[in-house]
């Protein structure tokens, strides 16, 4: 059974909801004027902030002090930059609970979540800090008789960061350091939903002596992020979010001639086969469609059982679902958290209703049984047919559609057919083949074998595909290095 705690974590409450500033050009500045928002923890329905939601104007200001601090910090020798970053690493590691503590009390994960969060997001701080070599160009000698030419990697400018609800600290940081490591100047407009944790990354980038300008925060919705993509000073963007508001972005950077990398939403499929070892193969992709409550952008949400499949490992999540303890993510014994918002919920379960309605078969309803206030959605498990909602949508929510395959190949013509997404695909099997074949004929750009949340880590790119990304160069690995350089080639001839 579903059981519903009540929060004991009173300690972690302010005592009157402060607003947030803007931090432009080294200073914590009021933005004068915006609509303030509620920001309230989606376990408790407490109110935790009001967040400005900043104009065109706001987004200017910022802008302007970037490429001011972008004249000299692109200056500075890149072993001195990244020096910059090792403090930043040291304040990160000093300040480890108090960001995971901020990241359940604002996103409503549990703690363990959050802590795997803060460790992927320290991952990218760590290769940033490689930037040395990582910005090393090439060259070649002799391309013709007394001819050389050489290519070198030089910082972009100003570049700015859009970012969405469900990772606030891991996804601003995919793009931060490896940006300013390169020598560029950064502005981040973090999710008006969660925007706590951007606020205490910029006060440990302040504390690490990044000189003023070169990092900048800019709180606000789709004002702002309408103002970013139209600002001529701004020379790079790198959003993450769902797939709609992706393409407005990458279309927007597009007609004013910017760089961008736009990470759009999923709709992430996980085939079970006859042969996989069950035990773990439950807990993989319970974790994946149940953790974080669904709202990863690795989260598996199709679970397609192959063959015997459907009695030896499905029953069994559904047992996992029922067992699932719901409450803030702080409190003891809690496996999992809230969804984001009312409206998240709502949607969660109109979907669900439209599912239903063409005739999907409820096997485990979350609707109900969950803590009286908070954001809650139960696991669910429903099984459908591919045609329906439930397999096309991007539900972003613990709902675990449930489909029905005879071989790997009728499995993996339901992962390409039913969906336009492309970013994550998970398959749990004994046979090399099936999960060769799996993996070659797939779509998704991040493919997990027996691994049901298959993120790279942040030495290779995050790389989805169809409508889960619109640009070429991915975030993080080599991708983000190049995205956040730009190359000349130099050609030498001496007389
Ligand atoms: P969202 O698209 O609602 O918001 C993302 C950002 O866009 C926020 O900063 C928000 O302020 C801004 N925004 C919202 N509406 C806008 C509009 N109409 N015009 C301009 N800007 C707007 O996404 P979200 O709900 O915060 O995050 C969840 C989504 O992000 C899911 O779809 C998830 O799959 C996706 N996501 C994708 C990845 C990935 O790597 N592909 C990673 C994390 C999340």
């Amino acid at each position: 059974m579903t059981t519903a705690t009540a929060s004991t974590a009173g300690a972690t409450r302010a005592a009157a909801p402060e607003t947030l500033r803007n931090y432009i050009g080294g200073r914590w500045v009021e933005a004068a004027g915006a609509q303030l928002l509620d920001v309230p923890n989606p376990a408790t329905e407490e109110i935790l902030a009001r967040v400005p939601l900043s104009t065109a104007d706001h987004v200017a200001q910022a802008a302007r002090a970037a490429r001011e601090a972008f004249r000299e910090w692109s200056e500075v020798p890149v072993p001195e930059r990244v020096k910059v970053l090792f403090s930043f690493r040291e304040a990160f590691l000093d300040n480890r609970e108090s960001l995971i503590r901020g990241v359940t009390t604002e996103n409503g994960k549990i703690e363990s979540d959050a802590a795997g969060e803060y460790r992927r997001a320290l991952e990218v701080i760590e290769f940033a800090i490689g930037m040395p070599t990582l910005m090393a160009g090439y060259n070649v000698e002799s391309v013709s008789r007394g001819i050389d030419t050489m290519l070198e990697r030089y910082p972009l400018g100003v570049t700015a960061a859009i970012t969405p609800f469900n990772f606030p600290l891991m996804v601003p940081l995919w793009t931060l350091p490896i940006a300013i490591a390169a020598g560029n100047a950064f502005i981040l407009k973090p999710s008006e939903r969660t925007p706590l944790s951007a606020t205490a990354l910029a006060r440990l980038l302040e504390e690490a002596g990044l000189p003023p300008g070169v990092f900048n925060l800019v709180h606000g919705a789709a004002d702002a992020v309408q103002a970013i993509c139209a600002e001529p000073e701004i020379d790079a963007v790198s959003f993450v979010g769902s797939a709609r508001v992706a393409k407005i972005v990458y279309e927007a950077c597009g007609r004013a001639g910017k760089r961008v990398q736009a990470l759009g939403g999923a709709k992430n499929h996980i085939v079970v086969m006859p042969d996989a070892v069950v035990k773990p193969s439950v807990e993989g992709l319970s974790e994946s469609a149940f953790g974080n409550a669904g709202q990863r952008c690795l989260a598996g949400s199709v679970l397609t059982v192959v063959g015997s499949a459907a009695e030896t490992v499905l029953p069994r999540v559904i047992e996992r679902a029922e067992s699932m303890r719901l409450g803030f993510g702080l409190d003891e014994g809690v496996e999992m958290g809230p969804v984001i918002r009312p409206d998240s919920r709502e949607r969660i379960h109109t979907f669900v209703q439209q599912g239903l309605d063409q005739g999907a078969r409820m096997l485990r309803d979350g609707r109900s049984k969950v803590p009286d206030k908070g954001y809650f959605v139960g696991p669910t498990l429903i099984e459908i047919e591919p045609d329906s909602v439930l397999a096309r949508e991007e539900l972003f929510g613990p709902v675990l559609s449930v489909l029905r395959a005879d071989t790997i190949d009728h499995a993996i013509r339901l992962v390409t057919d039913t969906n336009e997404y492309g970013n994550a695909s998970s398959i749990f099997t004994s046979s090399g083949r099936a999960a060769r074949e799996f993996r070659r004929r797939n779509p998704a750009g991040m493919i997990g074998i027996n691994v049901g949340v298959a993120a790279p880590v942040a030495f290779f790119p995050f790389s989805g595909h169809r409508n889960s990304f619109f640009g070429d160069l991915h975030v993080t690995g080599r991708d983000g290095v190049e995205f956040f350089t730009r190359k000349k080639t130099t050609t030498t001839r001496w007389f």
